[in-house]
């Protein structure tokens, strides 16, 4: 067996080959002794009628850090991305077992709105989907529905923020006006994630938000990640192991509905424990 470049042994060559060809950079910030739990699932179970999808998920998620879902297609990522926010529940037949909790409070308390519940958390999907209004309007929808502006001023000086916040602001500024769907893919996703954070949440949900943008786009929203990240805790789901190298400080490995392995996503990737782990990562199957 040999060493990876953190002394970690690794298991197979194949893997090796992956690491060191692929060149990966992994994000900074990871290991913090002080990092607090943001949520927390305990063997969380799901169904869609009689189908299970999850089975007895254990998964904590850190405060302001990124933690990305990984796995071949079918295997509960989504799943489980949506029993998060309590969206799941909306389809008709579904249970769940098991507690999910948020700062410390059962998100599934029959006491508590769904729909507040579900505030607390932004959602970017993986195709833009900006709402038929102008870029002004779809940021500022958020802020005006939850009161969250004083005035005019006020919702005009939250939205630049938002914008400036996905480096979209320059691009924009002088056509406000016109509708979102006419930005180019790139700039529709960081207008939805913008839209997403003028809401404020705790926590930001991705489900592939790359997977229909080019590469100088998917860049920038890899830039993005990282930079957001001081503020929010965000999970995000991918196919792109490189991506997940690149802004997951957490990686959690999926596998016909159990949450398999999860772990700092430089062990993850160097030393998987689970065959099944390494046996995709080294891309036999996906
Ligand atoms: P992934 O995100 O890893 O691709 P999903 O969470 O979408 O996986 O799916 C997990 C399992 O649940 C799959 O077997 C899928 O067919 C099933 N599933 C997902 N959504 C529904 C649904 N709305 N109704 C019934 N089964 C579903």
């Amino acid at each position: 067996m040999s060493k990876a470049r953190n002394g970690k042994p690794v298991h197979s060559r194949v893997m090796t080959k992956y690491l060191f060809e692929q060149n990966l950079n992994f994000p900074d910030g990871h290991h913090h002794a002080d990092r607090q739990v943001k949520m927390q699932c305990r063997d969380v179970s799901f169904w869609y009628g009689k189908k299970q999808a999850l089975d007895r998920v254990n998964l904590d998620l850190y405060d302001r850090e990124v933690t990305a879902f990984i796995g071949p297609s079918g295997c509960g990522k989504s799943t489980m991305l949506r029993c998060l926010n309590r969206t799941n529940e909306i389809l008709p037949g579904t249970r769940l077992e098991g507690t999910i909790t948020l700062d410390g409070q059962d998100i599934y308390d029959p006491a508590l709105d769904p729909t507040e519940v579900r505030r607390r958390f932004g959602w970017v999907a993986q195709k833009p989907n900006p709402f038929p209004s102008s870029i002004f309007d779809n940021i500022a929808y958020g802020p005006r529905i939850r009161g969250m502006a004083r005035d005019g001023d006020e919702l005009r000086d939250g939205v630049r923020s938002c914008l400036e916040r996905v480096g979209m602001w320059e691009e924009v500024k002088d056509r406000l006006s016109e509708p979102g769907t006419d930005l180019s893919g790139g700039q529709q996703q960081r207008l939805c994630i913008a839209r997403a954070i003028a809401y404020e949440p705790d926590v930001i949900l991705m489900d592939e938000p790359c997977s229909a943008l080019d590469p100088h786009a998917t860049d920038l929203i890899e830039q993005l990640i990282g930079e957001l990240k001081t503020d929010f805790t965000i999970v995000i789901i991918t196919h792109n192991l490189r991506q997940a190298a690149q802004v997951a400080q957490r990686t959690g490995f999926f596998h016909l509905g159990e949450l398999v392995e999860i772990g700092d996503t430089e062990t993850l990737f160097n030393a998987p424990d689970d065959r099944r782990c390494r046996d995709y990562i080294g891309g036999r199957y996906g």
